[in-house]
């Protein structure tokens, strides 16, 4: 099995989407596609053993359409211009074409009223020639995709938005030229004055200049990544045998020592091994502040470097870096499909087919009954008119942008601050979340905790209580743990090997020394241990939000530390702004419930679940979701992993360089919990704006068919002519996307 992502060459709208994955389904091997119309991506997974692309290309290619691999990634921004520029050439060739169309049909109208005298004989005769001739450039050689959208329907029988076109347009073209050829010998039948090469002109070119302005627009949508991309820098200044030298970014291995000098951009991830600096990571983290960074510290690719100057051991390289994550991620998401396009996509799937078939039962009826009352001449034209309109104006082009452009904006816009969004699923489920569990430490509070009281309750000296409990904590990653680690450097107290280490989950650790076994952790675990403890000693510390740490042996406690942690600047904030949405906050940990209670109280916390092993979180948040709660679960995603699995919309607090991206459905970068709030208004936005698109695609269509059909005729003898058709077509893509481009710049409380 294969998972691979195409680029497409030739897709034009939704209905190309659902033909490309319709053909490639058929073949044998293939599992699983997925095209999407925003990205013009194709994901494909298959046997390889049975299949492989160039089989796909022989199937599509005949259709018009071509995949591209390996996938060009990024997408290739220069091709795409080249298009567009090639688009705004034909369109410039369009303008005195269509000037001229405009005014013929200008001068026939206002003949029509009188208002100006007929056209002179010469003039009418040239015109007579020289639209024809307007009309086969147009048609041939601007319009040339409609016409092989054209050809390949009689051919395979596959019909999509191009075929709409040229079939409209190819009609109005051809009626137009057998008037002209043969008007004589049809004077009787049809009203051979009219002709409609006006009308395949100004389709042709109200359409494509949609198209140019759609393409514009679009690549305006999907400038995320190129950003992120910009600021990885070209080169690196690395240390060797002593000497400084610039290498490509390429060439940098892991270990290599760079140099980073002011204003210049960290070139790979690593880790500061002398000199400090302010960092700019506004770019990757959305927090605006410079941070400070020593020696230490890590610092991460595409970050910028202000006044100060440092060296640093290059840790991860090419696409390792965080930079690189991002990308890809940003990249995967915005080309994923989010639940609400498969209502869309089903439509276009089959729109084209019933547009046909609308437009060929509206020239029948004209014909049938149009006859009886207005003479067979005149309901020919009309339906002529109506069938050349139905098929302008249902092109389900706009339909096919409407999800797809909102949420690579979406995606984009997270991106750029601090909000990693894995797929378009988890952007759309986001904006129903009702109820908010956050993790304590780590989440609500900085997660770097110290040692602020000590009770020694044994016969022993303080250092040597001091000694015992932290020989215990070095072996143990809880925060907790390196608060106390960090005191007994501080006071330089020695620690010693315990043996037999293990952590009892959620209370607290267990370790051997000197042949005594011994136990650290919280007042659960002395009660599970089955020794006397007065709980009252601690719950002056407890009620100041301070978190216990017991040591014991099996017989008796021998004191206690007490372990601070501060609250995060935004935590209450955040919570305020939660509640504002509506959204109930439960804050959940393994820690003592008066503490807890304490800490929820400081930042405005609904509900508190203290005491809690990691494997009771998730059956909290099960039992939420079965109430029919949609629920977010945010933590640190190390102890968390299944609880932010189960949830409906798992959030990872990422802090400095290690992203807990796979786990999570969205990761938010620097640890902020304000960007929670940040991501649920984006994914508000994004579905708001995902909702006027389809109201924008569909309106013109519904209102469009109705009257094409002239169905308005009967009551108001008004009938839609095909150039307005062509114009509202171009409209409706334009104004999908520039709808979806009014949310890129649109700022929320924040949200750049
Ligand atoms: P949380 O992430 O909410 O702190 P944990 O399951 O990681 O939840 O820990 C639960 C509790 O177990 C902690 O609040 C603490 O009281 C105790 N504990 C865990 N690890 C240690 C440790 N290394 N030393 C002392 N106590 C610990
Ligand atoms: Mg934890």
């Amino acid at each position: 099995m294969q998972n691979k992502t195409f680029r497409i060459r030739g897709m034009h709208c939704a209905s190309c989407a659902s033909i490309i994955e319709r053909t490639v389904k058929k073949i044998d091997g293939v599992e699983y596609i997925s095209v999407n119309n925003g990205t013009e991506n194709a994901k494909i997974s298959f046997d390889k053993s049975k299949t492989n692309p160039d089989d796909f290309n022989k199937k599509l290619e005949p259709l018009g359409y071509s995949l591209i691999f390996p996938a060009v990634q990024p997408l290739k921004k220069t091709e795409k211009y080249m298009e567009l520029k090639d688009m705004r050439n034909k369109l410039f060739s369009l303008i005195p074409i269509v000037l001229v169309s405009i005014f013929v049909m200008g001068w026939d109208l206002l003949a029509q009223f009188k208002i100006t005298p007929e056209m002179s004989a010469m003039w009418s005769d040239f015109f007579h020639y020289l639209l024809p001739i307007l009309a086969t450039y147009t048609l041939f050689v601007v319009g040339k995709s409609y016409l092989l959208g054209l050809y390949r329907f009689f051919r395979y029988g596959k019909a999509n938005m191009d075929t709409l076109i040229g079939l409209g347009t190819g009609v109005a073209f051809l009626y137009s030229f057998i008037v002209s050829a043969f008007g004589e010998s049809l004077k009787s039948f049809i009203n051979v004055n009219q002709s409609y090469y006006d009308v395949s002109i100004v389709v042709i070119a109200f359409i494509t200049l949609g198209k140019y302005l759609e393409a514009r627009s679009k690549l305006k949508t999907g400038d995320a990544i190129e950003k992120l991309l910009n600021l990885q820098a070209k080169t690196a200044l690395v240390v060797k045998d002593g000497k400084e030298v610039e290498i490509p970014i390429e060439q940098v291995v892991h270990g290599d020592i760079i140099i980073v000098k002011p204003g210049a951009k960290i070139p790979v991830d690593g880790i500061i091994v002398e000199g400090s600096s302010f960092i700019d990571e506004a770019m990757v983290t959305g927090e605006s502040m410079p941070v400070e960074k020593k020696v230490g510290d890590s610092v991460v690719s595409g970050t910028i470097n202000t006044t100060g100057s440092f060296t640093f051991k290059a840790t991860k390289i090419g696409s390792e870096t965080l930079l690189a994550h991002i990308v890809k991620m940003v990249e995967e998401a915005q080309g994923s499909k989010a639940p609400i396009q498969a209502l869309a996509d089903k439509i276009s799937g089959i729109f084209v087919p019933i547009v046909l078939g609308i437009a060929v039962v509206t020239l029948g009826l004209w014909l049938l009954i149009g006859t009886q009352y207005l003479g067979f001449s005149q309901a020919f034209s009309f339906g002529l008119v109506s069938f050349v309109g139905i098929l302008v104006i249902a092109c389900p082009c706009a339909l096919g942008l409407a999800t797809p452009t909102a949420i690579i904006v979406g995606v984009g816009k997270g991106a750029k601050n601090g909000i990693l969004i894995k797929d378009a699923a988890i952007l759309e489920k986001l904006h129903k979340v009702d109820t908010v569990i956050v993790d304590k430490t780590g989440t609500i509070t900085k997660g770097k905790p110290t040692l602020v009281d000590i009770q020694n309750l044994s016969t022993w000296q303080v250092d040597k209580f001091i000694s015992v409990l932290a020989s215990l904590e070095n072996k143990s990653e809880h925060p907790i743990a390196h608060a106390i680690i960090n005191y007994t450097k501080e006071k330089s107290i020695n620690t010693v090997d315990v043996s037999n280490f293990e952590s009892i989950k959620g209370k607290g650790i267990k370790g051997t020394l000197d042949g005594t076994e011994y136990f650290a952790g919280n007042a659960k675990l002395m009660q599970d241990l089955g020794v006397m403890f007065d709980v009252s000693q601690i719950e002056k510390f407890t009620a100041q939000g301070k978190t216990p740490v017991l040591l014991a042996t099996k017989e008796k406690v021998l004191g206690f530390v007490m372990v601070a942690d501060e609250i995060k600047a935004e935590s209450k904030q955040a919570v305020n702004d939660l509640h504002k949405l509506g959204i109930k906050v439960i804050m959940v940990t393994g820690d003592d419930e008066k503490t807890a209670k304490y800490m929820a109280k400081l930042v405005g916390i609904d509900d508190v679940l203290a005491h809690v092993l990691p494997e009771d979180k998730l059956i909290k948040i099960k039992e939420l979701q079965k109430e029919g709660h949609i629920v977010a679960m945010a933590g640190d995603g190390v102890n968390d992993a299944p609880a932010l699995a189960q949830a409906d919309v798992g959030i990872a607090m990422a802090t400095g360089t290690d992203v807990a991206i796979e786990s999570a459905g969205i990761t938010l970068l620097g640890g902020d919990i304000s960007k929670l709030v940040k991501a649920i208004k984006l994914s508000k936005m994004t579905m708001l704006g995902i909702k006027q698109n389809l109201f924008w695609a569909f309106i013109y269509n519904l209102i469009g068919i109705p009257i094409a059909a002239g169905l308005l005729y009967p009551i108001w003898g008004f009938m839609l002519n095909p150039m307005i058709a062509g114009a509202a077509m171009a409209f409706s893509s334009v104004s999908v996307v520039s709808n979806s481009l009014r949310l890129k710049t649109k700022k929320i409380s924040g949200i750049e």
